[in-house]
């Protein structure tokens, strides 16, 4: 699949599409627009790495923090500095691809 047919250009950086009707991320299997519904990732097993690292996310000063828009973000622990650094090389990667 090429990486044109499932993302876009954020402010420089390589997003995920979002299914026009729901909202939601084009690999999300759900019906429903509400961010509560069901859904299953169709692919799972190959996600992006930002999704294998989520709920860490980076603040504005770079630090590695559990995104507050998460509802299960306290059963992570908090994100070390190494979960930083590998955030900030995924950062410098998606600026650069495309
Ligand atoms: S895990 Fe990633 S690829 Fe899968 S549905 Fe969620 S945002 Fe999309």
């Amino acid at each position: 699949m090429a990486t044109e047919a499932f993302t876009w250009k954020n402010n420089g950086v390589l997003t995920l599409l979002n299914d026009e009707t729901t909202r939601a991320c084009v690999f999300l299997l759900t019906a429903s627009a509400d961010v509560n519904a069901e859904g299953m990732c169709s692919v799972y097993e190959v996600r992006p790495r930002g999704c294998r690292t989520y709920p860490n996310v980076l603040n504005e000063h770079d630090e590695a923090i559990l995104d507050e828009g998460c509802p299960h973000r306290s059963q992570f622990p908090e994100p070390s500095e190494e979960d930083a650094i590998t955030l900030l090389n995924l950062e410098e990667q998606l600026l650069h691809e495309v």
